[in-house]
């Protein structure tokens, strides 16, 4: 069996202090076929040294060097995305639909790069100089669900300013962040400019939260974990962006192609087995189109979901990512049923004919109230709560009426309502219409959802100090 024991330090794979390694499971055999260290904060410590070392040259660095390194970033990847994926796979069940994440993560890469092209790291005013210098070393710490989108997001953006990384995956997906090391390794990168220490949250994400010799977190994953990377990092004073949780709702007014949003949530919302931060897990609808919308929610589970083993080509589903989240979505579906949802697709238990994995069923409930668990709480799983309503501005009462603020979509014929609509969302992406994601678009939350933002300038800029340099006269 494949034991991953060693860290990437200084440009150099070196083994962990502690041994203690993790078993990795493969999701759609419930086997283990890896084990991984989780290493300790000394691990850290060794990381830190090595980073804060090649922040002082990578720092001072032209941006068109910087620009030049993440084009050829992009490229390795482009070379190395097959491997990626095979891992990504293995760890986490992601099938073919999801070589998707490989482009987009080339695409974050090459945003990135763009964004640095046009930015104005240093301009002149009437009496001052306005600087944007990069903030030192940046720790990024990101989860299982979209390992290498997250993974290039966070980096991208890093290198565009000049920043060094210390980078800790999940501990469910740390073979992709290798494989991934491993190119960036290929590509001759400076020693210390990337180092990744694997490990758990309590152990290296808090050491990497709370290390005086790095100065910006860099979160992705659940607000329970966010709240206490914030926690850790506040006694050093350094700056903290949190990409958290989400329960995003789907506004369909009565105007709208009822189809298209149906089949939209079910394609968007079900994508990577719902295990998405932005997924539209609420559907909003008016009362006189409720049973029309049941009938085009299910009709576009059937036609949409493949649900097996993602290396066959033909499944659009993989499994969920191990046995506790398979184990939290089955309670939900069992508390929808218990407070009285109306079950329209799907249910409890494993999918007809597999008997083994962590598959759950891509499941539909109408009439849900928006004091039911699966209206409030964030499922990360298959699982769609349809909500009727009476009017529009109740529509977008219960759609504002929840703690997190990641994403609202809009679906209908009128533009300018479109508009309206968006305006009135607590959410930092607003989606009309089925527009694709992009990632050149700033991402990040209102309220639970987090505080910052990734993606785009804006992203970059979470990696950047301000410096003002004052002159007597202009
Ligand atoms: P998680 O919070 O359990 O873990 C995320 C990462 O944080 C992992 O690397 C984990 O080891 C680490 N971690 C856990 N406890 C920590 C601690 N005390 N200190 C430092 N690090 C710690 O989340 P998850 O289950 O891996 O991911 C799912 C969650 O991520 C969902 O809530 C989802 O909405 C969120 N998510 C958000 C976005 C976004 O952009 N807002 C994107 C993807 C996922």
């Amino acid at each position: 069996m494949q034991q991953y024991s060693q860290f990437y330090i200084d440009g150099q794979w070196v083994d962990s202090i502690e041994s203690n390694p993790f078993e990795l499971v493969n999701p759609t055999t419930e086997e283990v076929f890896a084990t991984v260290a989780l290493g300790s904060p000394a691990d850290v410590d060794r990381a830190v040294v090595a980073a804060r070392k090649a922040f002082e040259s990578f720092s001072r660095t032209l941006v068109n060097e910087r620009i030049e390194l993440l084009h050829t970033i992009a490229a390795g990847l482009e070379k190395r995305g097959a491997d990626v994926h095979a891992a990504l796979t293995q760890e986490m069940g992601a099938p073919a639909s999801l070589k998707a994440q490989i482009g987009s993560s080339i695409n974050a890469l090459k945003q990135a790069a763009k964004s640095a092209a046009s930015y104005e790291f240093e301009s002149r005013r009437d009496r001052f100089i306005l600087r944007h210098e990069a903030i030192g070393v940046a720790g990024l710490i990101t989860p299982w669900n979209w390992p290498i989108q997250l993974l290039c997001n966070k980096l991208a953006s890093a290198f565009a300013a000049g920043c060094s990384v210390v980078l800790k995956p999940s501990e469910y997906t740390p073979v992709s962040a290798i494989v991934f090391t491993e190119m960036l390794h290929e590509l001759g990168l400076p020693a210390g400019l990337f180092n990744l220490v694997n490990g758990d949250g309590p152990g290296v994400g808090n050491a990497i939260s709370s290390h005086k010799g790095i100065d910006v977190v860099s979160f992705t994953g659940s607000t329970r974990a966010g709240i206490l990377v914030a926690e850790a990092a506040a006694a050093s004073v350094k700056r903290v962006t949190q990409e958290l949780g989400g329960k995003s709702a789907n506004i369909v007014l009565p105007d709208a192609d009822l189809k298209a949003a149906a089949e939209f949530n079910v394609t968007r919302g079900f994508s990577n087995s719902g295990q998405s931060c932005h997924s539209p897990t609420r559907v909003l609808v008016h009362e006189s189109q409720l049973e029309e919308m049941e009938g085009y929610l299910a009709e576009a589970v059937a036609q949409h979901t493949a649900v097996g083993d993602p290396t066959d080509p033909a499944i659009t589903h993989g499994p969920v990512v191990n046995r506790n989240q398979f184990q939290m979505i089955q309670r939900y579906i069992q508390s929808a049923i218990d407070e009285g949802a109306k079950l329209i697709a799907g249910g409890p238990g494993r999918p007809e004919g597999i008997d083994k994995g962590f598959f759950v069923q891509p499941t539909v409930f109408s009439q849900v109230t928006p004091d039911m668990t699966i209206a409030r709480e964030e499922i990360f799983g298959m699982v769609t709560a349809v909500i009727p309503y009476k009017t529009v501005a109740e529509a977008m009462q219960i759609a504002n009426d929840t703690p997190y603020g990641l994403a609202a979509y809009v679906f209908t014929a009128d533009d300018h309502k479109a508009y309206e609509i968006a305006c009135e969302m607590r959410a930092g992406r607003v989606f009309i219409n089925g527009a694709p994601p992009s990632t050149d678009v700033p991402m990040g939350g209102y309220k639970m959802s987090g505080n910052g933002r990734e993606m785009g300038e804006a992203g970059m800029e979470e990696y950047l100090e301000v410096k003002a340099i004052l002159c007597p006269s202009a």
